[in-house]
């Protein structure tokens, strides 16, 4: 089979942006042995682009295009793909369902060009996109395939890697299997930096890393004769990345923070009540996502404003005048309160400056403080996050449960 990569996009044309998609289609498909061609790269030009797949099915099997997905009237890829195919766009519901649902989760209006990322080329093959909007679509043709792909990286490799390769390897004799490990604690960036000389040394398996809401994953993908094999494979790079990563890997394969925490409070039957600030309930809401954690979670207070936290937390008001109410001890004083009015052998905290105002120099948009009382021992952790009101009120969230979840292996 031979493959060409197309890529839309008039910004990479202008040189505004690198083509980094190519350059690691191309190195995926060389590792799956599928041979590479040609790349092209095309403007968000219906005439041009119409061109560029002619030319690229004269001389190729496989097309696979990124970039064009996007909700914007010039983001053309799938109209064109459909009028190059004469094939008509048809809504996706699932996808219309799935959008909707990313919005939501997001506090964001829906847009027009959102819904018209819910078509599909009729007859074609939808790939979810778990990672931003747009769905990816696979398109076979006679003997013709043609794969359409977003544009970000962020969400064109975890959508390849995890829909597109197993896909590709239907194709080829062996199996595929992956593992999945999760990180916390760390960015994706450093968590790459750590894993870095793996992941360009290894081709089978591969090291895939990506980032998704707030955490990074590592996807770790062998190809072998039976799956037995492509265990063992795996597990040997699996043993090497545990090395470098040690207990910033929360889990592994289908799991959630939460899940881990709630099961850590589970094995050391402890119970737990939260105080939030800045994040308003939403540590507390991702708790409740576990089924199961009634047991454990007895439940959590809002205390935003400051004669709250002094009421009904016992935080002496002279904290909160003498340091603030952001503060280590302030947070500390809100996770000891919260565990003893709620009778729970763990008490959490979070308050900080979630932005976009109340900013100091001493205390930025994005200074938070984590308290945790676990049976009478206190500790803190203070975080400087960036980016908007959500991300800060998302990351502080993430890493108060990373911190509980430090604090209960190291009972
Ligand atoms: P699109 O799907 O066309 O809306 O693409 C949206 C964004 O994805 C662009 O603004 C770029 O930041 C990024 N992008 C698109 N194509 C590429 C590419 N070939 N390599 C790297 N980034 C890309
Ligand atoms: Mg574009």
């Amino acid at each position: 089979m031979r493959c060409e990569i197309l890529s839309v996009g008039t910004e990479l044309l202008i040189g505004d942006i690198l083509n980094t998609n190519s350059q690691y289609l191309s190195r995926r498909l060389a590792e799956l042995g599928i041979p590479v061609y040609f790349h092209t790269t095309v403007g968000d030009n219906p005439e041009r682009l119409k061109k560029a797949l002619e030319i690229a099915f004269s001389r190729s099997d496989m097309v696979i295009a990124t970039g064009g997905l996007g909700p914007t009237q010039d983001d053309l890829t799938k109209e064109v793909s459909a009028e190059f195919f004469n094939k008509k766009l048809v809504l996706h519901e699932e996808s219309l369902k799935r959008i909707k649902e990313f919005f939501e989760k997001r506090g964001l209006a829906l847009t027009e060009g959102n819904i018209k990322q819910a078509y599909i080329v009729e007859g074609s093959r939808v790939i979810p996109n778990d990672w931003g909007t747009a769905p990816g679509i696979i398109l076979e043709e006679g003997n013709k395939i043609l794969i359409l792909l977003p544009g970000p990286p962020k969400e064109m490799i975890p959508m390849f890697e995890t829909y597109v390769v197993p896909y590709l390897l239907s194709f080829s004799s062996g199996i595929i299997h992956s593992r999945v490990l999760r990180v916390c604690g760390i960015g994706e960036s450093f968590m790459e930096e750590k894993v870095k000389d793996l992941i360009k040394t290894q081709t089978n398996p591969t090291i895939a890393p990506y980032a998704k809401e707030g955490e990074a994953i590592l996807r770790v993908t062998a190809r072998a004769d039976t799956k037995e094999e492509a265990e063992k494979m795996i597990e040997r790079v699996v043993e090497e990345i545990r090395k470098r990563l040690g207990d910033y890997i929360y889990g592994e394969g289908e799991t959630s923070l939460e899940e881990v925490v709630v099961d850590l409070l589970s094995k050391k039957s402890l119970t737990i009540s939260i105080a939030e600030s800045c994040t308003g309930g939403l540590i507390s809401a991702r708790l409740v996502n576990v089924p199961g954690v009634s047991k454990f979670f007895k439940g959590s207070l809002v205390a935003y404003d400051n004669e709250i936290k002094i009421r009904e937390l016992n935080v002496p008001r002279e904290i909160i005048e003498k340091y603030g109410a952001v503060s280590s001890q302030c947070a500390m004083k809100m996770a000891e309160g919260v565990a003893q009015k709620m009778g729970t052998d763990i008490g959490l905290s979070a308050t900080g400056i979630a932005g976009p105002e109340g900013g100091t120099p001493e205390k930025p948009v994005g200074l938070v403080y984590i308290g945790l009382y676990i049976r009478g021992e206190l500790s803190y952790k203070e975080l400087r996050l960036s980016g908007d009101r959500n991300r800060i009120r998302l990351y502080t969230t993430i890493n108060a449960l990373d911190f509980l979840r430090r604090g209960l292996l190291n009972l």
